[in-house]
């Protein structure tokens, strides 16, 4: 048996809508991709969410969004993707990393308060895993701080922390629909929030600065009672990214948000399949304390002192793995960024990801729960 680590839950009814948009011949940014963000805010309950090509692009754009001066810093966790990160970077900005908690491996709220200075202007969050950062006491360190917050969802779509969505804590919440993550456009993102004012803008920003839609301006083109001969007109006053989600990636949204919680409902079976199976294994512990009521989980993991050998002893077993993530720090891009994060440092040696994704079967986490348990023997 081969199990793989991630894999889309996608099929004909994706296959549908995407045959629609072909049907309409409008593939780029389009009517589809409005649709999509007013779907997604009424699911995650935003007042506006503008859609973009990737997670990574959100969460450039959301930093983008508050105008901080060149140079300030923004407090990222040690372990993420690194997009969390280079988000700070590409606006000019320092990142700073904090230390993770050792049980949920998200911002360790005590490290957080210690590296805050009167240069940082913001905070990132990650829900690692989908394992919920506590927002109520993130949020007011925040606001103590004068510290914006964006938080990075890339791994907890449809999540929930104290029964409001993840997302909706912070002032910008971002998602990725990269095709592993808790669902998908192929790649895409969202940008969300409650306040208008804040990421409206963003629409010029992740087109070009352009400040009009091109499909609403192409109806114009042949409409005879038009008597505007300046429909092809648009004005750039930012300077924009060709960042904009397209009709496609829209399509295959729409199917996969209303099948989001039904995902993450099976993905909770999963976990709680998986933690059933390894309880009472000496030598694994779960990689976060999972609890299963309202969240959205990305990753199952265990964390292992012999972690390499049970990689490759899963390997000959045919059975994917991965490590999520080699901390920040670490990768030569970071070497003027040392923060001491020693939690991180000592914990990401132990860790790893097992296969984990709406359609694997109760038979294929068998097969993982018994190849978990044969390493010892
Ligand atoms: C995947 C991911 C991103 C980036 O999303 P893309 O859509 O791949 O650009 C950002 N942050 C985290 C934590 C991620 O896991």
């Amino acid at each position: 048996m081969q199990v793989r680590l991630f894999k889309p839950s996608v099929g004909e009814a994706e296959i549908a809508a995407i045959r629609e948009v072909f049907d309409r011949a409008w593939l780029g940014l389009g009517p589809t991709v409005g649709r999509f963000e007013s779907e997604w805010s009424r699911y995650i309950g935003a007042e506006v969410s503008v859609g973009v090509n990737s997670g990574t692009a959100a969460l450039h754009l959301a930093l983008a969004a508050f105008n901080f001066p060149v140079g300030a810093k923004v407090l990222v966790p040690a372990i993420t993707f690194v997009s969390t990160a280079t988000a700070a970077l590409y606006n000019r900005l320092e990142p700073v990393f904090v230390d993770v908690d050792p049980d949920t491996l998200g911002l360790d709220l005590d490290d957080l308060e210690k590296k805050i200075t009167p240069e940082c202007v913001a905070v990132m969050p990650v829900h690692f895993g989908g394992h919920p950062v506590p927002m109520d006491r993130l949020m007011a360190i925040a606001r103590r701080h004068g510290l914006k917050v964006v938080e990075d969802c890339a791994h907890c779509a449809g999540g929930s922390y104290q029964g409001r969505k993840l997302g909706m804590w912070g002032d910008i919440g971002c998602f990725s629909f990269e095709e592993k993550k808790g669902m998908t456009t192929g790649d895409g993102g969202m940008i969300c929030s409650n306040n208008p004012a804040l990421v409206t803008p963003l629409r010029a920003h992740r087109w070009v600065g352009i400040d009009r839609d091109t499909w609403r301006r192409s109806s114009q083109y042949t409409a005879a009672e038009d008597d505007d001969a300046l429909h092809w007109h648009y004005e750039v006053a930012v300077l924009g990214y060709k960042y904009n989600m397209n009709d496609l990636m829209a399509a295959i949204g729409l199917v996969q948000l209303a099948k989001l919680d039904r995902m993450n409902q099976r993905r909770a079976a999963i976990i709680a399949r998986y933690l059933d199976g390894i309880s009472g294994i000496q030598y694994l512990r779960p990689l976060l304390p999972y609890d299963l009521s309202g969240s959205a989980y990305w990753l199952f993991g265990v964390r292992c002192d012999a972690r390499d050998q049970l990689i490759l002893h899963l390997k000959r077993k045919g059975i994917a793995t991965g490590v999520h993530y080699l901390p920040l720090p670490l990768h030569p891009l970071f070497n003027k960024h040392k923060e001491p994060v020693p939690t991180a440092l000592r914990i990401w040696k132990q860790i790893v990801t097992l296969p984990l994704f709406a359609d694997l079967t109760d038979e294929e986490v068998d097969y993982v729960i018994a190849g978990l348990r044969s390493f010892a023997t």
